[in-house]
């Protein structure tokens, strides 16, 4: 049986996902990747798994569910490293940094990102223990990662990539909030400040703000809050780092408190996690999840989306009973906590199905229905899991002892879907549309060719709107907007990224932040020209609604990232 997939999945796989041979020869088709994939994620079933695989199968080649890139890529595989994000720990020594540098290159080279909070390293020019040369501080140290992530790909067929974090209190905070100056540094970085309430109030206040020496806790110097959250505003304006992580707001969410306090998160931010804790994470395509009433108006196919969901968590339960540990400490804190992250692509797809403009309360508040009835029923996956396998052996110490045993610690995130998306012909995460045309370039050969986003371009055409004339506006334009004639409904419902208003891309990310018990992963897209003061107001609004983490990306702002988006541009 051939599934149905788009050119560009078919490209994608054919790149970077399907088995090769010793001689590098593709040896499997994409229905192939798909049962090799549910055959091994099957293999943690004890009772009825021929069922279990064909379940999962058809998840995957229905283009329903699924799972991170390391999934499709190693399951059944010898590499069998099926996790997308791990976080590890930096300590103050050399060998620790060094010993972290090593874990960091094995986990890249498997097609895992790394997230890192450097403050414990003590600041450039304080004392070392060895002679009488001066601490080099984490800046340099993040510049070695950086070179040794450049070096390492990911089992040949992507780049590794990394959140660097710095406390607000640490010494060289504002040397790390500027070190993307130059564009040229630190590229396989997403940088992230760390900051807590108190970081908040004091800029609030205009206070001045302590900074501490990590090695000794003695106080290093201070400087105005306002000095650092400017620093902060403006380098986000023009660089697009750094992010923030509100650490306070991340903590309050943290449903294994007994751990200590979470520090730091995986790449793209979705996935708070203790040090050597890995995740997997799994996307539903809600784009596919629409019916059509007995009028014919359509509507979300709750009954098919909670299925999904089911077997979806089920399926990442799976992943980490049939994973491969690269490092017994990975193996420790990831089985005793069994986090998984399930989420969604596909949003601003399903929107449009529906006729329901981004930019607009009722998505806002479908968005909030939609994350509370995937919760709910991943909770209830996971419930139903520990009553057949057991709580995860961290549940004493959780929120949810004694009321409810979970089989994992956490069930939710939102990703980026950066290429799963690409594979399911889908739009990313519950990103709005980038453009409605696009040039595409070919992930192998540099060809280029214009595309035409699917579910716009059927929408337009059955409505009697699609003319040649308006498939080269949107060449131009990106989008429908300054097309003569157009109802302002439609442009409404097909506005694209950079004409969303900020406050509705905030209002998305919060929608689907209350339901998700990890994070969600979201780029504020801002026109080119955003005025810089507009960006600290993001960054400041992001705080008041709760979020975990914000990030920004002014329209050109950035020219090497971390993530390539390959088949677009
Ligand atoms: N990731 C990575 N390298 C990449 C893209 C992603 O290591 O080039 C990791 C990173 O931890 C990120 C996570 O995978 O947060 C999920 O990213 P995404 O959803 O875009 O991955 P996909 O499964 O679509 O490849």
């Amino acid at each position: 049986m051939e599934v149905m997939l788009t050119d560009n999945a078919i490209e994608i796989l054919r790149a970077r996902y399907l088995a090769r041979d010793e001689a590098g020869k593709v040896v499997e088709t994409p229905a192939q990747l798909f049962r090799r994939v549910a055959r091994a994620v099957s293999m943690a079933e004890a009772c009825d798994r021929p069922l279990w695989e064909e379940r999962f199968f058809r998840l995957m080649e229905q283009g329903e569910f699924l799972p991170n890139s390391p999934t499709l890529m190693n399951a059944g595989l010898p590499e069998g490293q099926l996790s997308a994000c791990f976080v590890l720990p930096v300590g103050d020594t050399m060998d620790a940094i060094f010993e972290c540098l090593r874990h960091t290159a094995l986990i890249h080279q498997s097609g895992g990102g790394t997230g890192f909070n450097f403050s414990s390293v003590r600041p450039r020019g304080d004392r070392t223990g060895s002679g009488p040369g001066t601490a080099s501080g984490p800046l340099a140290f993040m510049q070695v990662f950086d070179e040794a992530t450049r070096q390492v790909r990911q089992g040949g067929r992507r780049r590794g990539a990394n959140m660097g974090i710095l406390e607000c209190t640490h010494p060289d905070v504002l040397a790390f909030v500027r070190s993307k100056e130059d564009p040229s540094q630190l590229q396989n970085f997403n940088l992230s400040v760390g900051v807590s309430d108190q970081f908040m109030k004091a800029v609030e206040r205009g206070n001045p703000w302590a900074l501490y020496n990590p090695r000794d806790g003695k106080q290093w110097g201070e400087l105005p809050a306002r000095e650092l959250w400017g620093a902060i505003g403006q380098q986000a304006w023009k660089r697009g780092d750094p992010g923030l992580l509100f650490l306070d707001t991340i903590n309050a969410g943290n449903t294994v408190p007994s751990l200590g306090r979470l520090q730091a998160t995986n790449p793209c931010g979705e996935l708070p996690l203790y040090p050597y804790e890995s995740c997997n994470l799994g996307s539903v395509n809600l784009r596919g999840m629409v019916r059509k009433d007995l009028q014919g108006h359509p509507g979300v196919d709750w009954e098919r989306l909670g299925a999904t969901v089911r077997t979806g968590l089920r399926f990442l339960d799976n992943v980490i009973s049939v994973n491969r540990f690269l490092l017994p400490q990975v193996r420790e804190v990831t089985l005793a906590n069994r986090k998984v992250g399930l989420g969604v692509m596909g949003w601003a797809e399903l929107l449009i199905e529906l006729g329901i403009p981004y930019a607009s309360e009722q998505a806002v508040d479908l968005a909030r229905n939609v994350m509370g009835f995937i919760r709910e029923c991943s909770y209830e996956a996971s419930e139903e899991l520990a009553r057949e396998r057991g709580p995860f052996p961290n549940w004493p110490g959780s929120v949810f002892y004694p009321k409810r045993p979970l089989r994992n610690a956490t069930c939710n995130s939102v990703a980026p879907t950066g290429s799963i998306s690409v594979i399911a012909g889908t739009s990313y995460s519950i990103e709005p549309l980038y453009a409605l045309a696009f040039k595409r370039v070919g992930i192998l050969e540099g060809e280029t060719q214009w595309e035409t986003n699917q579910v716009a371009y059927r929408w337009l055409l059955e409505r009697g709107l699609w003319t040649p004339d308006l498939e080269q506006h949107l060449r131009d334009n990106g989008g429908v907007s300054g097309y003569q004639g157009m109802a302002t409904g439609v442009r409404e419902l097909l506005a694209t990224a950079h004409e969303i208003p900020w406050e509705y891309h905030l209002a998305h990310q919060q929608a689907f932040q209350e339901h998700t018990d990890n994070a969600v992963s979201k780029t504020v897209n801002l026109p080119r020209e955003t005025p810089e003061s507009m960006v600290s107001e993001v960054y400041w609004r992001a705080w008041e609604l709760g979020l975990k983490g914000i990030t920004v990306y002014r329209d050109g702002s950035r020219e090497g990232q971390v993530l390539q988006h390959c088949s677009r541009s």
